[in-house]
């Protein structure tokens, strides 16, 4: 049987600055951010000849922390293959494009906002390595466990792969599927209900009830923690549209 968590890296490993007890690489600029399908932090360098923090093996065909698995109703999700903690890091990435060059076509819908003015980040030209693409929305008694980050791999006029930084927000348990707010407007432009997500063999985060929270609050007897804040939306994409009709 495969490991339950994602272990510590462990003695000998190259990469010398380690992140969530050894279990992730911290230096992106030089080791591949991955982890290898038992489970460990990669030992590799990053591919040179790209912005993502990489290797090879694991831009094509993704973090050995996730698989890409079928859902009886919203196509193909994204799912944990071990208990991953919160913080973990990993990168929404694919081609830079401009927003013109994506609309009409698939990439619209998938479409990330890369640095300001450096257009978007289209996805769906990586379908196998890019995972993060195939992560789900939460319906109405779920909720995200995943966020975008303000850190990008790549320059603002990269000509090539680019990426954004994604964080793991609450622990994920192994095959519970990776979860994103793809914000109310995405649903209202398209006339598509939110549904829950969550299957018995994949199963969602769940929002917290009244219940939940006061049960919480009583056991906290320090005041809100700083790091505290709502989630963050990607509105940005919206404003980039905005700003790209007006
Ligand atoms: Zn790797």
């Amino acid at each position: 049987m495969g490991a339950m968590e994602l272990q510590p890296a462990g003695p000998g490993h190259p990469c010398k600055r380690m992140r969530l007890g050894g279990r992730q690489n911290n230096m992106p600029e030089e080791f591949c951010m991955a982890s290898t399908k038992s489970g460990k932090p990669c030992s590799r360098r990053k591919d040179e000849t790209c912005a993502l923090p990489f290797c090879q093996a694991h831009r094509e065909g993704g973090d050995g922390a996730f698989r890409i698995v079928p859902h009886p109703r919203a196509g193909h999700v994204l799912v944990a293959n071990f208990d991953i903690p919160r913080g973990y890091k990993t990168v929404f990435w694919g081609t830079r494009k401009t927003w013109k060059a994506t609309e009409g076509k698939e990439g619209e819908d998938y479409a990330m906002c890369f640095r300001s003015n450096g257009g978007v980040i289209d996805p769906t030209t990586h379908k196998r390595g890019s995972q993060m693409q195939f992560m789900s929305n939460p319906g109405p008694n779920e909720r995200q466990n995943m966020r975008s980050t303000n850190e990008f791999y790549g320059k603002t006029y990269e000509d090539g792969l680019v990426g954004r930084e994604f964080v793991v927000m609450h622990d994920v348990k192994k095959n519970h599927q990776l979860l994103i707010w793809y914000g109310y407007s995405w649903f209202d432009a398209r006339g598509i209900d939110r549904i829950d997500v969550g299957t018995k063999r994949y199963p969602a985060t769940l929002r917290e009830t009244k219940d939940d929270k006061d049960t919480k609050k009583a056991k906290k007897k320090s005041p809100v923690a700083k790091d505290a804040k709502p989630p963050l939306r990607d509105a940005t994409n919206e404003r980039e549209k905005m700003n790209a009709a007006a």
